[in-house]
Parts: C-alpha cells; sequence; structure tokens
C-alpha cells in the first residue's frame, strides 16, 4: 500500500542522487552494456535511464513497481550469495512512491515492448508499445507529492554533484559498460567501454594518468587491484578515494586509515591521496544487507583486510621510488 511504499521511500529515497543509484544498478544488474542517464534541473524535474540490457516482460513491467519484487533473490541462500547490485526489490517501488514515473521496456524475444505510468504509486495506465530493446525509465518530479520533502532538496548544482558522484562510482566499477551523463541537455560524461585507467582518466580529466600507480595482490581470500595515486599528488580536499567490493562502491573508514597509515609520511599535511581499490572476495565472507542504500559493507575479517591493503599500498609505493629533494 501506498503508506508503506512511502515510508520505505524515506530510507531510499533521500535525494535525486539515490534514484540515479537505484535506476544504475538495476540496468547493470540487467546486463546493459550501454547505460544513458539524462537529468534535468539538478535531477529535480527529470532522471532518465536508458539501457540495452535483458528488459522486462509486460507482466514484470507493472510487478516490479510492487514492494518486494525482486528477480533476484529466490532462496533464503541467495541472501548469501550476492552478485548482484540490487536485491531487496524496493527501490522501484520506493521511487514510484514518491514521482511520476515512466516506463518502456521490451525483451529482444518480444515483437513489442510495455509502457507504464505510475503516479505516487497509482497505476495510470499500461499499453503496449514500439521500443527499443532494454529498458528506459524516466522519474518526473521527485518528491511532488511529498512537499516537506521537495523543500529539503539542496540547489540544482548541489543536487547535480551528488549525482555526479553516484554516476562515478557506478562508472568506476564497471569500467567496460558505456555511460553517459547528460544534464539540462550537455553531455557531461560520455565514457566508452575501456579499461579502468582509461575509466579513470575520461571521468578526472588526462592529468591524472602520470599520477597512478598500479596496486595489486593477491592471498586465499582477497584479491585486490587498482591504482593509487602518487604521495606529491594527494589533494588537499577529499573526494578521489574509492573502494569497491565485488562490483559495488563501499564507504569503509575502517580502511581508508590503513592506507592513510601506509603513505604515513610521505604524504603533505592535511592531504589526501587518491586511490581506486578493488576488492574481489568470496560474497560468504561479506555482509551487504546492513543498510538499504548498501554502502557499507562488513568484512567477516575486516583485521585481516586491513593488513593486506597496509602490505599491498606499501609495496606499491615502495616500488615507485621517492626522489629525495635536497
Ligand atoms: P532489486 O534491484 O532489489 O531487485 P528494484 O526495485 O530495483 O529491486 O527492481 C525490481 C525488479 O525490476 C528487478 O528485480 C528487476 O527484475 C526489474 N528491473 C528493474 N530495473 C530493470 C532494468 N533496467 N532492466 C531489466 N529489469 C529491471
Ligand atoms: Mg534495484
Amino acid at each position: 500500500d501506498s503508506i508503506a511504499n512511502q515510508i520505505a521511500a524515506g530510507e531510499v529515497v533521500q535525494r535525486p542522487a539515490s534514484v540515479v543509484k537505484e535506476l544504475l544498478e538495476n540496468s547493470i544488474d540487467a546486463g546493459a552494456r550501454n547505460i544513458t542517464l539524462i537529468v534535468r534541473e539538478g535531477g529535480k524535474s527529470l532522471i532518465q535511464v536508458i539501457d540495452d540490457g535483458i528488459g522486462m516482460s509486460e507482466t514484470d513491467a507493472r510487478l516490479c513497481f510492487e514492494r518486494h519484487a525482486t528477480s533476484k533473490i529466490r532462496t533464503a541462500d541467495d541472501l548469501f550469495n550476492i552478485r548482484t547490485m540490487g536485491f531487496r526489490g524496493e527501490a522501484l517501488a520506493s521511487i514510484a512512491a514518491v514521482a511520476e514515473v515512466e516506463l518502456k521496456t521490451r525483451r529482444t524475444i518480444d515483437e513489442v515492448g510495455t509502457e507504464v505510468n505510475i503516479s505516487a504509486s497509482e497505476l495510470v495506465s499500461q499499453q503496449p508499445i514500439a521500443c527499443q530493446a532494454g529498458t528506459q525509465i524516466s522519474i518526473k518530479n521527485l518528491f511532488f507529492n511529498v512537499p516537506a520533502r521537495r523543500k529539503f532538496l539542496k540547489s540544482d548544482s548541489v543536487e547535480l554533484k551528488h549525482i555526479i558522484s553516484e554516476f562515478q562510482r557506478v562508472s568506476l566499477a564497471y569500467p567496460e559498460v558505456a555511460f553517459t551523463l547528460n544534464h539540462n541537455g550537455n553531455d557531461l560524461y560520455k565514457l566508452p567501454p575501456s579499461g579502468l585507467k582509461q575509466r579513470i582518466v575520461g571521468l578526472f580529466g588526462k592529468n591524472i594518468n602520470q599520477h597512478l600507480i598500479d596496486i595489486s595482490t593477491q592471498t586465499s581470500i582477497v584479491k585486490l587491484g587498482g591504482y593509487i595515486g602518487k604521495p606529491e599528488c594527494a589533494k588537499k580536499s577529499a573526494g578521489e578515494q574509492f573502494f569497491f567490493v565485488n562490483g559495488r562502491f563501499m564507504k569503509n573508514p575502517f580502511l581508508h586509515k590503513a592506507i592513510m597509515n601506509a603513505y604515513d609520511r610521505l604524504l603533505p599535511s592535511g592531504a589526501y591521496p587518491s586511490y581506486f581499490i578493488y576488492f574481489d572476495i568470496d560474497p560468504q565472507s561479506i555482509d551487504v544487507n546492513i543498510h538499504p542504500t548498501k554502502t557499507e559493507i562488513k568484512f567477516e575479517d575486516e583485521r585481516m583486510i586491513w593488513q593486506i591493503l597496509h602490505a599491498a599500498v606499501r609495496e606499491s609505493l615502495g616500488k615507485f621510488s621517492v626522489t629525495p629533494s635536497i
């Protein structure tokens, strides 16, 4: 019912960027190779995602807006083996409770697609349509029916910053997927499918290229790879620090300290090194189920991971010889 959906929406949908995160993750889960994100007015009037993923059947196009409708978890065991970004089946229901949604979707095996329109959890219309294979979903006028929340949104430019940061996280997690971000008619990013280094350059500019040092290590419990920034390129402001676990962005202050500690005196005071660190780990030994927005991930043995990461950073910094200034 719509009250329950609105309450759930409060947890999942804080601002336009939360919608962006959920939609991009759904496109990734759908196996998309090309994802276009179009936003207007910081996402307040429009957030649209177009993908070339598997699409949905006529039935699923309606059911996906029901709470706990997920095609991704079938048994309790699956919960301990999560390989998809989504698994709660509440994002679309939550978003549809607080916006106007237009969905157009088609599977390649279907001749016609389906269009569904929902407004504040109410089905407005559903009809067959001709559309490209994949899914296009538009979220219009977020919080139009919850004026108190609409009022708390920040300026378009602040909301856009949050959107860009979600876009960066997902596009860094999947460099092999093409991503475009368009705001108010201007392409802000057009990222071709690539390797990780090229993706980082596509997002942060050519200059970052010569500042990156490889990092990689493998133990019986975890595989770690990615790049860290040269110490002298550390910045006074945080912003290019990224951890990913099994393709999912993660915030982790504890592991951040492992990195800071490993750079130690190599860093100018008050500076943060850039890092793009990717962990590959048995899904059974992590817990992503602790928060609906899922940016916190619990490792079974966090201290061990701390040490592995710390050692790997030390090793990479050691290989890269610092010329002492006399
Ligand atoms: P979850 O991702 O946790 O399963 P969502 O509410 O985000 O829940 O999505 C509900 C369901 O809708 C998904 O499980 C999936 O079956 C379907 N779905 C959503 N977005 C897409 C998409 N872009 N392409 C194909 N199917 C989708
Ligand atoms: Mg989802």
